[in-house]
């Protein structure tokens, strides 16, 4: 049987290694395991989500509302946007799907960041377009300006903060280039952790709102997974000018997030005291990391998220060290994938990080 000749380029993605796989790979009690390997919250989710969600578990033979009132008039409010400037994906990788395949097709250019998010490229793939990749680890902008006048291409990927190096784009940086890209150029801001850069340094903090009344060519993705402590719900949004949500909505399966999500994440959104208290607590446990990789003398990329990336020295090697930890039931990233020697680690609880710290002391 032939398939989609677009296909053959694409590697199944891994996604951080479930719990699950480690215990039966391993034979390890998942009580055993700790995962450090996709960002989650590791406070999990506000109380208030579980209290409310709970009380709708009798309704799940209905349909949800495929119009997604509530959760949507939440964003709005929350962002100072209209309900017509929203669209809700099953994650943002859902958006990051739609307005690929909405923007890009087989002869398009679509351009990241060297070391970025993995979606960008796998979906890229699915309409095989091709991907122009920048030179350098962190966004240098100037340098994406000279590669968006070399290719034009049809959709630019910024990435703020950084997955997985964690490092940010000031704001006006990233409005200043906005303002150089033509119109009909499609610019994303990816702003998973935008949260915790948001905390940690204003200068760094991107409001859609500000996005959207400047630019009308943009987008910005947000996502319930990571600060929210909502991974398991699968929720994220874009938001843009009308014109774009519209054409991003014909992309959109009906019903495509169920009832208990659309719930957890209306009620997770009003409970900003939960996510504050989670990201002061992740900051406060990171400068541990700090101190750790000061102690051992590699280097610690300044993160404005809730992990941290540990780049490794050459007699260090990160696939080796990441397959230790697993052996041991400590799951991190390995980024050799990415090209780099490193492991990006969730900051966990103060717990979880002290196992880590004992664990990796073994290695490092
Ligand atoms: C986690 C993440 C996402 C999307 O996560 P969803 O769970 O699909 O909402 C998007 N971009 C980046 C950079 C991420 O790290």
């Amino acid at each position: 049987m032939k398939f989609n000749a677009h296909l053959e380029d694409i590697e199944i993605y891994e996604a951080g290694k479930p719990i699950e796989l480690v215990v039966r790979e391993f034979g390890i009690e998942s009580k055993d395991i700790v995962k450090l390997a996709s960002n989650e919250n590791p406070y999990g989710c506000s109380p208030k989500v579980k209290e409310s969600v709970s009380k709708l578990i009798a309704h799940m033979s209905l349909y949800p509302d495929d119009s997604m009132h509530k959760l949507k008039k939440a964003l709005a409010k929350r962002f100072e946007v209209g309900e017509e400037n929203l669209i809700v994906g099953s994650g943002s990788d859902q958006v990051i799907e739609f307005l690929i395949h909405a923007k890009a097709h087989s002869n398009s250019k679509i351009l990241i960041n060297s070391v970025t998010f993995a979606m960008y490229e796998i979906y890229a793939k699915h309409v095989g377009a091709e991907i122009i990749r920048s030179s350098t680890q962190h966004h240098h902008l100037e340098e994406f300006y000279q590669l968006y006048l070399e290719n034009k291409p049809e959709i630019i990927f910024l990435c703020t903060p950084n997955n997985p190096t964690g490092d940010a784009l000031d704001a006006q940086e990233v409005y200043d280039f906005i303002a150089k890209v033509d119109k009909n150029t499609l610019v994303v801001v990816d702003g998973a952790y935008m949260e915790y850069a948001a905390y940690k340094d204003k200068n760094k903090a991107i409001s859609p709102k500000d996005l959207i009344e400047q630019f009308k060519n943009v987008i910005y993705l947000g996502t319930f997974s990571k600060a929210y402590g909502l991974g398991g719900m699968r929720v994220g949004y874009g938001v843009a000018d009308a014109r774009i949500i519209k054409h991003l909505y014909k992309l959109r399966p009906p019903f495509n997030i169920t009832t208990l999500s659309l719930e957890a994440a209306s009620v997770a959104l009003s409970d900003e005291e939960f996510v504050n208290k989670s990201i002061a607590l992740s900051f406060q446990e990171m400068k541990r990391y700090e101190e750790f990789a000061k102690e051992r003398k590699i280097d610690i990329i300044n993160s404005y998220t809730n992990f941290v990336t540990l780049c490794l020295n050459d007699n260090q090697n990160s696939t080796q060290l990441s397959n230790s930890l697993l052996q041991k039931g400590m799951i991190v990233r390995d980024l050799s994938g990415y090209g780099m020697n490193a492991i990006r680690v969730t900051v966990g609880t103060n717990e979880q990080n002290s196992r880590f710290f004992e664990l990796a002391s073994e290695f490092i």
